[in-house]
């Protein structure tokens, strides 16, 4: 068992809040110690194909952080990590750590020689299951560490050892085995994040019955250059361009049988996504049905931009069905327009459905009793001395409120250090 004895931050989640802490408290002289359950660190921005408000790609953000990460030896980080145990008071903290095998050590180089010869294919969580990758697969083309993974569900390990037999730099490890990992900690950072909200629960929305229905998060990645589709806009069910797409917001959000809360990005998101639809197809049009528009502050622009676009229409209206061609595969909006009151129907070649953010934590509960509110966010105040929850651990935000919340947490975390 690897011994660590620190007394400084510990930083559970490695999406841009979580990152962005461990390095605001290094930076300021701290240890801090980051964890990530996922092979790689960036989160869920690193799905994104860009991000507002300057619709940059992910890596012009993450990249700056990876660095002050690597050349900042306070920071410490563990990638495929999770707190196991955790147990003392703020300034004094024991908590152990599981370390899953990655079965590929620092040596790996990613030359892909190991995808090669591998036989086995597993769906691409990346990708929200739209392609596959191999059992042993680089998660994404940006990934940090860029180190390969095996995927221990799929590989039929040392039945198979093509790849530890086609890697000439000794980087494959079959025999790898779970670690645990001791820590001494002051505080503790929940930057735990957020999932998508399961669509297939919107019955009358046809997710997960009609391929052409998709998420926003799937759009994302449809969009990107190392997506399913190396970044070209097609629709599902047989790869078509697109002529017509429909928007449906608060796809669960804001519906007391869903999220009675608003995810605070899914109307921007749209607009964005639409803007990607129209760089790729200068003819094609975009229907957006929402509830009410919310882009806060700033954001205004973006909503007043995007009503000047005459290929974009805006329709107050909660779309209500779903129907399919079954031939086509083509897709009808059944809405009704609230300021007309009229029924409408739109046919369209695909629908993306504007799906709220949970908590990570309704999936994996997080090994202590901090307090949540009743849909499982991190509660402002957590109730328990030295522990923060940020982020969108702590409620649905966009990237520049999660860092400056990461930013003054860094601080509180580092008050629960020095108070004793
Ligand atoms: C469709 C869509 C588009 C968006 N586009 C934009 C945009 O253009 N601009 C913008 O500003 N915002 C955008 N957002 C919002 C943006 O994704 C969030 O603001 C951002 O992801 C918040 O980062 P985070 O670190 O708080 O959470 P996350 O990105 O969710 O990171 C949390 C990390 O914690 C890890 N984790 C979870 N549980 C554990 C555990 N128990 N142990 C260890 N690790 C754990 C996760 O694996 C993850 O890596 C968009 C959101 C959606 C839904």
């Amino acid at each position: 068992m690897a011994m660590a004895k620190t007394r400084g931050i510990l930083v559970v989640g490695g999406g841009i809040s979580g990152i962005t802490t461990a390095v605001e408290a290094a930076e300021v002289g701290y240890e801090a110690t980051l964890i990530e359950k996922n092979p790689y660190l960036g989160g869920r921005v690193t799905q994104l194909n860009k991000y507002f408000p300057k619709l940059c790609p992910p890596n012009c953000g993450l990249e700056i952080n990876f660095r002050r990460i690597k050349s900042n030896p306070r920071v410490k980080f563990y990638t495929l990590a999770e707190v196991e145990k955790i147990s003392g008071t703020e300034g004094d903290y024991d908590v152990t750590i599981k370390l899953a095998p990655r079965f590929v050590n620092e040596r790996c180089t990613a030359c892909n020689a190991c995808v090669e010869v591998c036989p086995v294919e597993r769906p691409n969580e990346f990708n929200f299951g739209m392609d596959k990758t191999k059992a042993i697969y680089l998660p994404h083309d940006f990934a940090f560490p860029l180190r390969y993974v095996i995927d221990e569900k799929y590989c039929k390990k040392k039945e198979c050892n093509k790849c530890v037999e086609a890697c000439t730099y000794n980087a494959i490890d079959l025999n790898m085995k779970t670690q645990s990992l001791s820590l001494k900690v002051g505080s503790v950072v929940w930057a735990t994040g957020w999932n998508p909200y399961d669509a297939t629960k919107i019955d009358n929305l046809g997710f997960g019955k009609y391929q052409n229905v998709i998420t926003n998060m799937m759009m994302e990645r449809l969009a990107s250059p190392n997506g399913p589709t190396k970044g070209k806009i097609l629709r599902p069910s047989d790869g078509k361009e697109v002529s017509k797409v429909a928007f449906v917001q608060c796809a669960g959000s804001r519906d007391e049988n869903h999220l009675p809360y608003c995810s605070y990005v899914c109307c921007l998101a749209s607009i964005k996504q639409a803007s990607y639809i129209r760089e790729q197809y200068p003819d094609a049009k975009v229907i957006i049905f929402y509830i009410d528009i919310r882009t806060p502050g700033r954001y205004e622009k973006v909503y007043l931009n995007a009503q000047k676009d005459e290929k974009i229409t805006f329709i107050k209206g909660k779309a209500a069905k779903m129907e399919e061609d079954p031939g086509t595969k083509d897709l009808t909006v059944v809405a009704e327009d609230a300021l007309t009151l009229k029924k409408i129907r739109e046919k369209v070649d695909m629908v993306v459905l504007a799906a709220g953010m949970v908590p990570t934590i309704l999936e994996s509960k997080i090994p202590s009793n901090i307090g949540y509110d009743e849909n499982k966010f991190i509660l402002s105040d957590s109730g328990v001395g030295g522990m923060y929850g940020i982020g969108c651990a702590k409620k649905p935000l966009d990237v520049y409120s999660s860092v400056q919340d990461a930013t003054a947490a860094a601080l509180r975390a580092i008050q629960s250090l020095v108070r004793r």
